[in-house]
């Protein structure tokens, strides 16, 4: 293949989908297929089972996280929020 390193997983597209698109979905993709830090063993093994669930292929943890990257901005608030009102009901 060619020059691919701009688009980089996206060269299998070939020229379709113009380029702009291409290196978004790469960026994305990037992230969704790379390994992330296991919450609870700390071994760099969380890999994207499905949309939004995340497996630790070592310790066998699974967690809902985000579409493409195990931890979001928007998941970091909602666990703010949900903490914030579990702590008001216990009190
Ligand atoms: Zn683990």
């Amino acid at each position: 293949m060619g020059r691919t390193k701009k688009v980089g997983p996206a060269a299998r597209f070939g020229a379709r989908f113009g380029a702009t698109l291409r290196k978004r979905f790469a960026d994305i993709e990037r992230a969704a297929k790379a390994k992330y830090r296991c919450p609870i063993c700390e071994s760099k093994r969380v890999v994207r089972k499905a949309v939004g669930i995340w497996e630790c292929r070592k310790c066998g943890y699974t967690f809902a996280g985000g579409a493409y990257t195990p931890w979001t901005r928007l998941g970091e608030a909602a666990r703010r929020v949900a903490r914030s009102i579990s702590r008001r009901a216990s009190a």
